[in-house]
Formats: structure tokens, C-alpha cells, sequence
């Protein structure tokens, strides 16, 4: 029988910590439904130890060179490493994606991050401003106490995202996995405190909305980092802003993947596949809506129906397995939901369109043609792997359309036509964009949307201001020139 039975439910103030006074959280394995762990969410006593302990910590931690806060982050990178199997395989029993995807992308991706903020946190430094005499310099200073609120889709990435730069700038996190996927995070506590980290500085506590809003509401935080739905994001944003505290919000999509028809055939189909099916379609930055420029699409729609025939799904253990399970069986019957809704509009179904059969919550890689701007299907995003191919004729018709949208996470345009591209990404409204490519997020380059999608970035030297304040420092070098 599949067990991930943690040591405790939370991890606070250095250690797994237990409170069954707490409700009772399931966690099953996506793909049988099988029971694989039991927890409790944090009761206001567990909240209240983690963040009392958070804040205590955080000032010793802001005190340290930022050298030596990056030793410990670079040491957790390679415990991370170390035990790549070992949690590669709880991703997969937490969220039910093929061990061939979180081998590669979850805590690799994790490492990647707290190797790059290792490194970027002794490179910090102000400016000094000359006054002619007096001259005025200028620090980055922690924020203090920093709530990170988790997605259950990437939860161990999320976790390393947000404690990375978080840690690495001096600030103390206390992080909220969604109680869908709850184990990754315990895990990098663990790493964490491992690899030398003091304890107060990155607690883990569960539990649904009412925990992360707690959290967001208390005092003691300085600032809140979600990744969830644009719904989410605006309640916590707006229970952030009572308090006048920093938000990151990296919110939901339904991003345009552009295919005029110069581009490369195959790099195109293959695109469309990756930001649609990886992850079974649970990624925020998926290019949901695919515009295919008239001349190519009945070349682009072929091929795409023949490589997704292809896909092999199944048993997301076996290292064979391409395609899993969605996370839940309340995300399987939104997903459903979206397939009818979009056959009942009038889009024509190309393949899929069925639950599949390989075991619990799977539904087959889908794709619908001729879909059109006004469709549920074009409009919302399903989090799921539902790919709307929609036709277009020019480069100025296709942008506006792009841009019709609340969203704007991100953008990806196909062309043989390299200043055409420049062209039509510089006119789209989306923060993070590929060119010729679609869905890579190297830690080194800035991620996170516009409009609806959310503000702030993750990743990059960007994030590094989005977890520090800047003091301005004036210092007179002659008389105070008082006029009485
Ligand atoms: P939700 O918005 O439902 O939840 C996100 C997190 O917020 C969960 O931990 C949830 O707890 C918590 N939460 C819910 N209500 C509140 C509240 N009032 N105050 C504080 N916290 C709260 O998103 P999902 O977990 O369903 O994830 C899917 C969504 O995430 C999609 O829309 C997707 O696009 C987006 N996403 C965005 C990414 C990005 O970087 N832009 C990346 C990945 C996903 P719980 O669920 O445990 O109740």
C-alpha cells in the first residue's frame, strides 16, 4: 500500500510539529483515489507559534552577511539534488504528475532557485547620490515576516520560489500549501533546516482559505506572496491591503499562443502540445487559446491529432507514463464541465474529449477547432488539458484578439519572421513571453502577469525588490542651515 505519512503535519519553529485538535485533512493519491496521508489544519495556536517564531528569527537572520544566508540556501540546492528520486516521487504521489515530469521540473526547478538567490543575495547593494557636500545612500532592507499561500499544481516549486528570494534577502516566510498537495513543503522545511537553516525562519502550516487568511490578515506580516486563481488573488489582495502590506500575486491565464503560417510546423504542434498537456494542462501559463493563421491550420490541426494520439498515458509511477491524472476529482468535474460546455457552444471536437481510463480524475489530451472568441472555452481558463485552436487571418486581427481578455500572464508567438515577432510580442498585453518557444521559466528570467493575472515578479533579479524595501539615508556633511 502508497504511504507519505509525514512526521507531523506542520513544521514550526525548526521542527515537525503535531496539533490533532485540528480538522482533519485527507491526502489521496490522485490516481487511485488511495488515502496516502493524514493531517490536521493548524489550529490559531499553531498559527501563532509559527508566526511568533517567524518574527523572532527573522531578526538575527536580516543581522547575518548575506554570504553566509546564501551558504545555507546553496547547501539546501544540493540536498535537494541529492535526493532527486526521493521527492520526485512524493511530487507524484502529491499531485499525480508522471515521475518523467518531476524528476525534471518540479524540485529541480526548486534547486534552481535556491542556488540563484544563494548567489544573487551578496550582489545586492544601494547606490550612493551625491549632493554636492552632503550625499545620500541607499539600503535594501528585509520586509520582515513573509506569508507564502500555495497552488496545489507546482507545490513544491511554488514553496522554493517563494522561500528563495524570501530567505536569501534576511526575511522569515511562513508558508500555506493548498490542502490538496501538502507534502512538498513540509519536505523543504526539513531541507531547509538541514542544510543549517536557524529555526523560526521557514514554517510550514496547513490548512484551506480560512488558515491563509488568517495569515494574511495578522499584523506581524509584512507581506504576502500568492499563486493561486484570480478569485483568490483578489480577496487576499484586498485583505493585504487593510494592512497596507507588499503583495505578489501570480494568478491564473488564458494565454495566446500565436501560430502564423511561416513557422515551423512541427516546433509549433509541439509547442501547443507542452503548454497544454504538461502537467495534464495544470499550468497557469498554458497557451490555452491557440490562434493558427488560416494557411497552416489544416497542416497544424493534423499533426496535432497525430502526435496527441501518441501520448502515452497512465500510471504516473511508472517511468514510461507521459500523461497523468488531474490533481482531484473536483478538478476532473470542472474539466468535464468545460469539454460539454465547449461541444454544447458549437467548437468541434478534434480528439479527446472523454475521462479517460487509465484511473481516477484522468481525462483524455483534447482539442477543439474552430473555436470562436465568445466561447466559454476561449474566454475562461479550465486548468486542465483542453486546447482551443482558434483561426485567424492577419497579424493585426490576431493581436487584438490576443489582448481581449482579463488575463494577461502570458504570450508565445511562432514565426519564421524573427522582427515579425518582435513586432506582434511587443504588442501583446502579457508578462512573461516566448518567441519561438513556449512555457520555459529559467530561474534566471523575471516570471508573473499583468492585468487580472497579478503583479510582482518571481524569479530573476526582480524578485529580489519584491521581498526588500529601500531606505534612502541623506547625510549632511556641513552646518544645518536653520532660517530661525
Ligand atoms: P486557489 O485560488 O483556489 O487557491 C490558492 C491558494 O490560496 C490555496 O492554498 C488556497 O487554500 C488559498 N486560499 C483560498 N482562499 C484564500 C483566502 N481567502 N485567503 C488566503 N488564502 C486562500 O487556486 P488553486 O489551488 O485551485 O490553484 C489553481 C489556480 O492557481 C489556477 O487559477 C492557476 O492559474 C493558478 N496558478 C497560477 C500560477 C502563477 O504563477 N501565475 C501558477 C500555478 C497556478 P486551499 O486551496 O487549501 O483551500
Amino acid at each position: 500500500m502508497l504511504t507519505a505519512q509525514p512526521t507531523a503535519s506542520h513544521f514550526v519553529d525548526g521542527r515537525y510539529h503535531e496539533d490533532a485538535t485540528g480538522a482533519a485533512i485527507a491526502v489521496t493519491y490522485p490516481h487511485t483515489g488511495a488515502v496516502i496521508a493524514r493531517l490536521h489544519t493548524a489550529t490559531p495556536a499553531v498559527i501563532e507559534l509559527a508566526l511568533a517564531s517567524a518574527a523572532r528569527a527573522q531578526v538575527e537572520w536580516a543581522a547575518l552577511r548575506p554570504v553566509e544566508r546564501g551558504r545555507i540556501l546553496r547547501r539546501a540546492a544540493d540536498l535537494i539534488r541529492d535526493r532527486g528520486a526521493e521527492l520526485a516521487r512524493l511530487e507524484t504521489l502529491d499531485t499525480g504528475k508522471p515521475i518523467q515530469e518531476t524528476e525534471v521540473a518540479d524540485w529541480p526547478s526548486g534547486a534552481d532557485a535556491l542556488e540563484y538567490f544563494a548567489g544573487l543575495a551578496p550582489t545586492v547593494t544601494g547606490e550612493t547620490i551625491p549632493l554636492g557636500g552632503d550625499f545620500a545612500y541607499t539600503l535594501r532592507e528585509p520586509l520582515g515576516v513573509c506569508v507564502g499561500i500555495g497552488a496545489w499544481n507546482y507545490p513544491s516549486q511554488i514553496a522554493c520560489w517563494k522561500a528563495a528570494p524570501a530567505l536569501a534577502m534576511g526575511n522569515a516566510m511562513v508558508f500555506k500549501p493548498s490542502e490538496v498537495t501538502p507534502l512538498g513543503a513540509l519536505k523543504l522545511a526539513e531541507i531547509l533546516h538541514q542544510a543549517g537553516l536557524p529555526a523560526g525562519l521557514f514554517n510550514v502550516v496547513q490548512g484551506g482559505g480560512a488558515v491563509g487568511g488568517q495569515l494574511t490578515r495578522d499584523p506581524r506580516v509584512a507581506k504576502v506572496s500568492l499563486t493561486g486563481s484570480v478569485p483568490t488573488g483578489a480577496r487576499v489582495y484586498a485583505a493585504a491591503a487593510e494592512g497596507m502590506k507588499h503583495v505578489t500575486m501570480e494568478l491564473g491565464g488564458k494565454s495566446p499562443l500565436i501560430v502564423f503560417d511561416d513557422a515551423n510546423l512541427e516546433d509549433a504542434v509541439g509547442a501547443a502540445m507542452l503548454g497544454n498537456f504538461y502537467s495534464s494542462g495544470q499550468v497557469c501559463s498554458n497557451g490555452t487559446r491557440v490562434f493558427v493563421q488560416r494557411g497552416i491550420k489544416a497542416r497544424f490541426l493534423a499533426r496535432l491529432a497525430e502526435r496527441t494520439a501518441l501520448i502515452r498515458a497512465g500510471d504516473p509511477l511508472d517511468r514510461e507514463t507521459q500523461f497523468g491524472p488531474l490533481v482531484s476529482p473536483a478538478q476532473h468535474a470542472k474539466v468535464m464541465d468545460y469539454i460539454r460546455i465547449a461541444q454544447a457552444e458549437g467548437a468541434r471536437l478534434v480528439c479527446g474529449g472523454a475521462a479517460g481510463r487509465e484511473g481516477a480524475n484522468f481525462v483524455q489530451p483534447t482539442v477543439f477547432a474552430e473555436v470562436t472568441d465568445t466561447m466559454t472555452l476561449a474566454r475562461e481558463e479550465v486548468f486542465g488539458p483542453v486546447m482551443a485552436v482558434l483561426d485567424f487571418d492577419t497579424e493585426d486581427e490576431v493581436i487584438a484578439r490576443a489582448n481581449a481578455t482579463q488575463f494577461g500572464l502570458a504570450a508565445g508567438v511562432f514565426t519564421a519572421d524573427l522582427a515579425r515577432g518582435h513586432r506582434v510580442i511587443g504588442r501583446l498585453q502579457a508578462g512573461t513571453c516566448w518567441i519561438n518557444a513556449y512555457n520555459l521559466t529559467p530561474v534566471e528570467m523575471p516570471f508573473g502577469g499583468v492585468k487580472a493575472s497579478g503583479l510582482g515578479r518571481e524569479n530573476s533579479r526582480a524578485a529580489i525588490e519584491h521581498y526588500s524595501q529601500l531606505k534612502a539615508v541623506y547625510v549632511g556633511m556641513g552646518p544645518v542651515a536653520a532660517p530661525y
